[in-house]
């Protein structure tokens, strides 16, 4: 990445910080995502039972199999091979684990979490059941504002990922969307975490690199 991009990228991450933690999320900066994976290995070793949310970007650190080496037992819900029924339960079973990893579709300059999901378990562990849970965005991810965010999320990240789970969607075939009414249509719940949620604590892993969609 050119330098003065870099530069830029971290000071939106920076700002982007400052309001995450006034809104109580503790929120750490990384400039790579070795250093960011290193840390986050770290802080899982305290934790039996690690969830995660459908990622792009946990899946490109290689955070699942990292844990699973580990020994960890890991709950990934996208594991080939599972059936319907195995994988609600996977799905349930992240509702109570001790520590589960997310991305997030979009993060505020004003420290706002917005998420759009498909099933809802994703954006329903990251507000209440897990003890812990740590979102881990790349810088590409930040926008200005609410507006910004809800426009990212239907314009740059759905498009790529009805496309990647080959769902008959408009946005999967043309890129863009068309607020369909398909029965593979995958916004069906949006998110907007405003401020830490009393029971759960969220904490936010901010890494200076374009990570998932
Ligand atoms: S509403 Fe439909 S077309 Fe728009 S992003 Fe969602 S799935 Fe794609």
């Amino acid at each position: 990445m050119d330098e003065n991009v870099r530069w830029h990228r971290r000071q939106l991450m920076e700002a982007a910080a400052a309001a995450l933690e006034k809104n109580g999320f503790p929120t750490a900066l990384f400039d790579s995502r070795q250093e960011a994976v290193a840390h986050l290995l770290t802080t899982a070793s305290a934790a039996d039972s690690i969830g995660f949310g459908g990622s792009m970007t946990l899946a490109e650190l290689g955070l699942p199999e990292r844990l699973q080496e580990a020994g960890k037992k890991t709950l990934v819900h996208g594991r080939a091979g599972l059936s319907p029924e195995a994988r609600r339960q996977v799905m349930q079973e992240q509702l109570g684990c001790d520590l589960f990893f997310t991305s997030t579709n979009a993060l505020t300059l004003k420290g706002q979490l917005v998420n759009i999901d498909a099933t809802g378990n994703r954006v329903c562990a990251m507000v209440f059941g897990p003890k812990r849970v740590i979102v881990v965005a790349g810088a590409n991810k930040i926008v200005a504002d609410l507006e910004s965010a809800l426009r990212r999320v239907k314009e740059v990240a759905c498009p790529p990922n009805a496309r990647r789970l080959n769902f008959d969607t408009p946005c999967a075939k043309t890129g863009r969307c068309t607020d369909c009414n398909s029965p593979q249509r995958i916004c069906r719940i949006t998110t907007i975490i405003e401020r830490r949620t009393r029971a759960t604590d969220l904490q936010v892993c901010l890494i200076n690199e374009d990570l998932g969609y």
